[in-house]
């Protein structure tokens, strides 16, 4: 597609989460269309979805915590290599992220506390020679094989109760009665990072919560309509009657 066979087309994003907010950025600068006849349409009063806090000062605010990010997140990093930090506009929030992190660098001392109080040793993460072998057959097999299968299915009950499994469960929110498939899935993802998963030193921490630092970066990007153009009014207002609108504000133009 070249410059003139987007100049007239327009994109329509259900829900400003991270990934129509990407989505719309990456519309803007590698398929050239018009930041006016990009349209982003969300029922919440506020952009993020799932990595966003909600709320205000008279309810008091949500914060589900901070998202993991680490260096392989490839694509979401080079989104934020293209988006002005709102501290430093000449300043990518990828570089500030970098940079914070070069600076206060994350490493867990105490990543379990036992039921005395006491700091648990997770240097070691307990795994026997049989759990490795689950564990091996689990990533070598393929998802039709674990249809319908639990992790419980797949491993032995000793499984549960090593160090690997109490860190691992609770940084992914896993339980034994969770899907096989859904843990072979973040296992193939996140292999590279069991040899710190006790400090977690992989982890790059926003400078402040991450719908500061990142979402609203991002929908500053955003303009009202006023100039959007006719044709882009008008099938934005025929989608929105659609979508029930009442409950719907637009974000509009890049
Ligand atoms: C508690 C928690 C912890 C997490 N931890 C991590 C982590 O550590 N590392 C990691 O990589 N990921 C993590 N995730 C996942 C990550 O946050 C999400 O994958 C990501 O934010 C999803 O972005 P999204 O845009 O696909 O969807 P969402 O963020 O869910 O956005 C969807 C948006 O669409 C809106 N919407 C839905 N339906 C409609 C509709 N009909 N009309 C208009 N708007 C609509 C919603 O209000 C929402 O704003 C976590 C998620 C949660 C909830």
């Amino acid at each position: 597609m070249n410059d003139s066979d987007n100049a007239d087309r327009t994109a329509y994003l259900v829900g400003a989460g991270l990934a129509s907010l990407a989505a719309a950025v990456y519309l803007l600068k590698d398929g050239n269309l018009k930041p006016e006849n990009i349209t982003i349409f969300e029922c919440r009063s506020r952009a993020g979805g799932s990595l966003g806090i909600f709320g205000d000062v008279e309810t008091g605010f949500v914060y589900p915590g901070g998202r993991v990010f680490e260096e392989q997140y490839r694509c979401a990093l080079d989104l934020l290599s293209q988006i002005p930090s709102s501290r430093d506009p000449g300043t990518s929030i990828k570089q500030e992220i970098m940079e914070f992190n070069a600076r206060y660098g994350w490493h867990n001392n105490a990543r379990l506390v036992d039921m005395n109080r006491n700091v648990v040793d997770t240097s070691r993460l307990d795994l026997e020679i049989a759990h490795y072998l689950s564990l091996a057959k689990l990533l070598l097999s393929p998802e039709r094989w674990l249809n319908g299968k639990r992790i419980g299915e797949v491993v032995d009950t000793s499984f549960f109760k090593t160090n690997f499994w109490f860190i691992w469960s609770s940084i992914m929110a896993f339980r034994p009665n969770h899907s096989a498939i859904e843990m072979r899935r973040y296992l193939l993802r996140y292999l590279h990072l069991l040899p710190e998963l006790s400090t977690m030193t992989f982890i790059l921490r926003t400078r402040v919560n991450q719908q500061q630092a990142i979402v609203d970066p991002l929908v500053a990007l955003t303009q009202s309509g006023p100039e959007q153009s006719q044709h882009a009014r008008r099938d934005a207002e025929r989608t929105a009657e659609r979508a029930d609108m009442d409950r719907y504000f637009r974000f509009s133009a890049f």
